[in-house]
């Protein structure tokens, strides 16, 4: 049902913030322009209020408005403005939970329905590109996994039957475009990369013009019901809607997925080589943690795309993170240059599948997308259809699978424990962990620290010009304690991955309220 009944209110851009989450900028974010609101009218209803404007948040805005729906998209910051910026985007037909995984935990037909949900995710995307002849530098490219050591020999066996068995096509390769000493390896053909957010900025163009509207720098702060409907507070104005989806990467506030997701940072670095031995494919090592690889060439210089490195926010430093990246990458290539270096985050889920359905705990209505690990492109996609499916009154054979409600299982109850044993130490040590010695004198200009000046402790940040920036340590979503990322600028909580700038605005959830500022004087 279509509500085209205008008001007055009238949209407010205020903050100036450049597309990004952090420090580094990715080659995709400063490649595009930040998106203007496009509405300054504003409907009194809409068929649905979508949370987010990442690669979930704009296709699923797309899907339903071409079936008649209504749509609002807001977004605290802008397009693009999380991890769909921060991606490596590689576009896969197979995922990071392999398929002999998918099998172990959820029998044949859950393995099968997991294959089928990120190749119908792949083919959203190529779908896209080819009816609306988006330019987005996509290309079809093989891809290939290697094992180095016996144990990853033992892995890929695993995931070359896995795949096969779901009917993804595989093979054993005997060259595979790597410097790197390999022992086995397979060759997946038809995979894809593509320039991310040309890709979001297009979709984007046509839920606009099919009437949908997008407002930049709305955060969503609480969604009420109320006679059928849902009146949501926002730092702007409220909006009112039938049905609302979080496309949020990670519901704001306390609820099930903090505990059954966990935070994680990946780093990527952009660089130039000396010589013309860029990869023509999509390159996969199987290390714990993995390192992945393409090519992609931007205002007609080619950059080879390095990403790996991850680990759990706030657990590491990521300075270090950085320095081990590049020395991987300087072992087996001649780097002439770094263009580019940015990380960003994703959640992975306790059991390996996503949770994409009604959000539990909140009203009927109330959807989410979450724990996508690092396959959001192929599971945004698929997501943004399901999520359309269960609007609009369609049956969904994935419905179940990955419903946000489902009590699975027993091998991800070890990782279950411990990602919440993990939550739970946090928010006790860090407490004990700050000394008196780490004071604010000590701090040197551009870092950061959390540091106890007479029994009180702050999160202090020293910047260039020697003026310290002091807020609460303690995060407003489950009360641990911040730790600071040098490389970002950011305060990262190791709980459950909330983030906050210098100024302790919030700038990745699942926390919704700035901290608290401090006044050192
Ligand atoms: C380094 C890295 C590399 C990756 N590489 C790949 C890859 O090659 N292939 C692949 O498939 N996947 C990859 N992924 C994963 C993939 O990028 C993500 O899963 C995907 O981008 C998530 O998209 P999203 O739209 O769900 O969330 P996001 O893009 O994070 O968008 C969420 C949006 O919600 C907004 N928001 C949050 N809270 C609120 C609120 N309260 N009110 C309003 N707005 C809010 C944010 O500002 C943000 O813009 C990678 C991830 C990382 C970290």
């Amino acid at each position: 049902m279509k509500n085209t009944e205008s008001n007055t209110q009238t949209l407010t851009t205020t903050n100036a913030n450049a597309l990004r989450d952090g420090e580094h900028q990715s080659p995709w974010q400063a490649n595009v322009s930040i998106a203007e609101d496009t509405a300054k009218e504003l409907h009194t209803s809409y068929d649905v209020l979508i949370v987010g404007a990442g690669i979930t948040g704009i296709t699923a805005a797309l899907m339903l408005q071409k079936a008649g729906k209504q749509c609002i998209v807001s977004d605290s910051y802008t397009p693009g403005f999380g991890t769909t910026g921060g991606t490596s985007a590689h576009i896969n037909t197979f995922a990071d939970t392999t398929y002999a995984e998918a099998e172990s935990a959820f029998g044949k037909e859950g393995a099968q329905l997991f294959a089928d949900a990120v190749n119908e995710g792949f083919n959203i995307i190529k779908d896209n590109v080819n009816l609306y002849k988006i330019d987005c530098d996509y290309e079809t490219k093989t891809g290939f996994v290697y094992a180095e050591t016996d144990d990853e020999v033992k892995q890929l066996d695993d995931i070359y039957t896995g795949t096969q068995k779901v009917g993804v096509s595989i093979s054993y390769a005997e060259n595979v475009p790597t410097p790197v000493e390999i022992k086995k390896a397979v060759a997946l053909p038809n995979q894809a990369q593509f320039h991310p957010l040309k890709y979001l900025q297009a979709i984007q163009e046509q839920f606009i013009k099919l009437g949908g509207i997008v407002v930049n720098y709305t955060q969503i702060k609480k969604i009420e019901q109320s006679g059928g409907l849902f009146k949501v507070t926002t730092n702007n104005n409220p909006i009112t809607a039938r049905a609302v989806i979080y496309a949020t990467h990670m519901p704001p506030g306390i609820n099930l997925f903090n505990l059954r997701c966990a935070p994680y940072r990946s780093y990527v670095l952009g660089v130039k080589l000396t010589d013309d031995k860029y990869p023509e494919a999509l390159v996969y090592d199987m290390q714990e943690p993995y390192h992945y690889l393409r090519t992609h060439e931007i205002d007609g210089q080619k950059l080879l795309i390095v990403g790996g490195n991850d680990h759990k926010t706030g657990h590491e430093d990521a300075e270090k993170a950085f320095e081990d990246l590049e020395k991987y990458v300087r072992k087996y290539y001649n780097v002439s240059s770094v263009k580019y270096k940015w990380s960003s985050q994703y959640y992975v889920s306790v059991d390996g599948f996503p949770y994409i359905g009604q959000m539990p705990s909140e009203p009927k209505g109330v959807y989410c997308a979450t724990g996508y690990n690092g396959n959001g492109m192929m599971l945004g996609s698929i997501s943004a259809k399901i999520l359309s499916d269960l609007i609009i009154g369609n049956d969904s054979k994935y419905q179940k699978i990955f419903s946000p409600a489902r009590i699975k299982p027993i091998d991800g109850f070890t990782e279950f424990v411990k990602e919440n044993a993990d939550a739970a130490y946090h928010f006790v040590a860090d407490r004990f962990n700050i000394h008196e010695t780490d004071s604010l004198k000590r701090l040197k200009p551009d870092s950061g620290n959390v540091v106890e000046v007479n029994g009180q402790k702050i999160a202090a940040y020293r910047d260039s010009a020697g003026k310290i920036h002091a807020l609460s340590p303690v995060c407003t979503h489950a009360k641990c304690i911040v730790n600071w990322n040098q490389e970002e600028k950011s305060w990262d909580c190791p709980c459950h991955g909330a983030r906050y700038d210098i100024n302790g605005e919030v700038i990745t959830g699942p926390a919704t309220r700035a901290l608290a500022k401090i006044d050192v004087e």
